[in-house]
């Protein structure tokens, strides 16, 4: 085998495409949008996943771990990626997901276990103390040493993962927007940035105010300071993390109608539905350059 950064070359394909959206809701308003297909790049990883775990995995593999310990929800695609990515790299992975167990599994964690994930339960109230030391001490007692990954899969050398996506741009533009559900992804395109740009993260559940927080150490973790180029839209959640409304599905149908593109129900339809309501109500001037991520 050769190194862990050569094992990872042709897993995905890199850079991912830049589309630009045709649309007559922006040429009304005299804005420019396009689509960076990080969804496009392996057909089992969300984009922003596998950039967030490409370091982790190194690092595990240089550090001497054979098990990979992670946590979401039942819904995760985290979950579905470390899974995805434990078995091609060699890794066994563990799923720690929060609440109760559902039988039968729902899509995302039969896949997880197909691709030979086990899965472990936490009570809400347990799952909420996931971090401290007696809770981790118990999953590794039972699952043995593993390297541990947070919730989405973000942390510092996550954010260093996805600040690359903005490298990959070799078009000009003035804004970038992405979903944000633990900020990882935010975190790392905001870094990549530079000059005038600006990050906008749409957060995808309820009370995304505390995301802010989250941004900043996330940073820090990865590159001892943060930057102020970025801010949070915390009014698309529709309804919270998971949860659907009929204009979030009506979004979705008449934006696959235009453009030939379904987006995640979960992630990219609220960012895009934002986007367009920020755009129809004037609030980009006319020529205003901008990048939406499809993860
Ligand atoms: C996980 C995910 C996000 C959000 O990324 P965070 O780094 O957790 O904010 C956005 N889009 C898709 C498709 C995702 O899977």
């Amino acid at each position: 085998m050769g190194s862990s950064e050569d094992e990872q070359v042709g897993f995905a394909s890199l850079p991912s495409p830049l589309v630009e959206l045709h649309d007559e809701r922006l040429t009304r308003h005299g804005v420019h949008l396009q689509l960076k297909r990080d969804d496009l790049i392996n057909p089992e990883i969300p984009g922003n996943k596998w950039r967030k775990l490409r370091y982790n995995l190194q690092a595990a593999r240089e550090e001497g771990f054979s098990r990979l310990l992670t946590f979401g929800g039942a819904f995760s695609n985290h979950i579905r990626a470390t899974a995805a990515a434990g078995q091609h790299f060699g890794f066994e992975t563990v799923g720690v997901i929060r609440g109760e167990e559902h039988n039968p599994l729902n899509e995302s964690l039969a896949y997880a276990t197909k691709r030979g994930m086990v899965l472990t339960y936490l009570d809400r109230a347990t799952y909420r103390r996931k971090t401290e030391p007696d809770v981790l001490a118990a999953l590794q007692d039972r699952f043995g040493p593993c390297y541990l990954l947070p919730e989405g899969g973000s942390n510092g050398l996550a954010v260093r993962g996805v600040a690359e996506l903005v490298s990959e741009i070799t078009t000009d533009f003035d804004i970038i927007c992405c979903a944000t559900g633990t900020g990882g992804t935010l975190a790392g395109i905001a870094a990549g940035l530079a000059g005038q740009q600006r990050a906008l993260g749409f957060a995808v559940l309820k009370g995304g105010q505390f995301l802010e927080e989250e941004v900043r150490r996330l940073q820090r973790e990865a590159y001892g300071v943060a930057t102020a180029n970025w801010t949070i839209e915390v009014d698309f959640h529709f309804g919270g993390y998971a949860k659907r409304t009929l204009a979030l599905d009506t979004f979705i149908a008449d934006f696959h109608e235009r453009h030939g593109v379904t987006p995640d129900w979960v992630y990219e339809a609220k960012m895009l539905c934002g986007l367009f309501a920020h755009i129809e109500a004037g609030a980009f001037s006319s020529g205003t350059r901008i990048i939406a991520v499809l993860s």
